[in-house]
């Protein structure tokens, strides 16, 4: 019986997701959906991103949060266009509440979609929202067995970005360990080993960006 509801559940997302994915596809808008724990950096990296690529390209953010509108308030500072989403404690950001949300905001002329999903590393994974691309962030804090404890996320991301580099040697995180699991795991991902503090490793992440949204921007 369970099953059976989350699986119409899940096809009823499916669909919206698809939706979703044609609008961007048609305004030729990159869509990311950024996925990680809370505290692994996810705002932080996106700031720095924003900071980074907003000369070069027009670009609005969806910012999923349980409840506070914090994030999204660090956004607005930088002079995009950001939507607030909160789940009121749900964990996860879903198809009809991106909608929804680019239904308010308008992304004609957008180029660059980023979602930050809610910090969480598990059903996240199972909600396609339509995006292009799935960008997870962990942290070294969080130790080194997080990809073979949370397979599914770590395998459907496109891109991997291990953040607070700055501060391994403070811990006990075994670099090569997790590399190796995440090679396994997802032998094409793209792994940026990042500080978004000290803005250490981001230059490849951006340029890796740049790349996604000039190819989504020449497709016909
Ligand atoms: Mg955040
Ligand atoms: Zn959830």
């Amino acid at each position: 019986m369970k099953v059976t509801v989350m699986e119409d559940i899940l096809s009823r997302n499916d669909k919206l997701a698809s939706e979703n994915r044609e609008r961007f596809s048609r305004g030729k808008i990159f869509a990311v959906n950024l996925i990680g724990t809370p505290g692994a950096g996810k705002t932080t990296i996106l700031e720095k991103t924003l900071a980074a690529l907003k000369g070069e390209m027009k670009i609005a953010v969806i910012e999923g949060d349980l409840f506070t509108s914090k994030d999204a308030e660090r956004i607005e500072k930088l002079g995009i266009k950001v939507k607030q989403i909160n789940t009121t404690g749900g964990c996860h950001l879903d198809a009809s509440m991106v909608t929804a949300a680019i239904d308010e905001i308008g992304i004609e002329g957008i180029e660059l979609l980023i979602i930050e999903n809610v910090g969480n590393l598990v059903c996240p994974a199972e909600f396609d929202l339509g995006e292009d691309m799935k960008a997870t962030v962990f942290s070294v804090t969080e130790g080194d067995d997080k990809p073979l404890k949370y397979p599914i996320i770590f395998k459907e991301a496109e891109a991997i970005l291990l953040n607070k580099l700055d501060i391994l040697p403070y811990t006990n995180f075994d670099l090569s360990k997790a590399s190796d699991d995440l090679k396994k795991l997802n032998p094409t991902c793209s792994l940026f080993k990042v500080a978004a503090t000290t803005g250490e490793g981001l230059s490849a992440w951006f340029d890796f960006l740049r790349g996604k949204v000039k190819s989504k921007g020449e497709k016909s």
